[in-house]
Formats: structure tokens, C-alpha cells, sequence
């Protein structure tokens, strides 16, 4: 059985659904039994959930041209982003 580092870890690294089958099946086992990270992780896999079919309901009707950001905003929210993530790993 996992611990509950080990899925919290899991589940910030990586979207469930990309896992394995098996890892995600020991994911759901534990966060569906446990009692100290359950609630909370079975929140994080309800809102990756919610992610992937925005995602694909995204692909499937994308918006129209004028409701897009322009690339030029896109990198820069990417770059800010990136920057904050930086500087969470150096502290
Ligand atoms: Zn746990």
C-alpha cells in the first residue's frame, strides 16, 4: 500500500490520469481509504478531473479567434509562471 507522501507526491508531479493503470489504481485505493489524505486528494483528482474535460471540451470547440489571448500574452503569462515556480523551488 502507498503512503500518503507518496500519492501527495504522485498527484503534484503529475496529472493522475497520465500515470500508469496500476499507479493509478494504488491512487485510488489509498485516497478512497484513507483517512488522514483522502479527503484532500480525492479534492486534488476531482479537480484534475475537471482540467482534462475542460481541456478536451477546449479541443473539441475551440473559441473563437477574437476570445484568444494573443501569443505574446501567452508567453508572458508563461514566463511569469515559470518565474514563480523558480523561486518556490530556491526557497
Ligand atoms: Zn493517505
Amino acid at each position: 500500500m502507498l503512503r500518503c507522501k507518496q500519492v501527495s507526491k504522485a498527484l503534484a508531479d503529475k496529472k493522475y490520469w497520465e500515470l500508469p493503470l496500476h499507479q493509478r489504481i494504488g491512487l485510488r485505493l489509498h485516497v478512497g481509504l484513507c483517512v488522514i489524505c483522502g479527503p484532500f486528494n480525492r479534492f486534488v483528482m476531482l479537480m484534475q478531473d475537471a482540467v482534462r474535460h475542460y481541456l478536451q471540451h477546449e479541443q473539441s470547440n475551440p473559441p473563437p479567434e477574437n476570445m484568444r489571448l494573443p501569443p505574446e500574452s501567452k508567453e508572458r503569462m508563461k514566463a511569469n509562471l515559470h518565474k514563480v515556480e523558480r523561486e518556490e523551488e530556491a526557497q
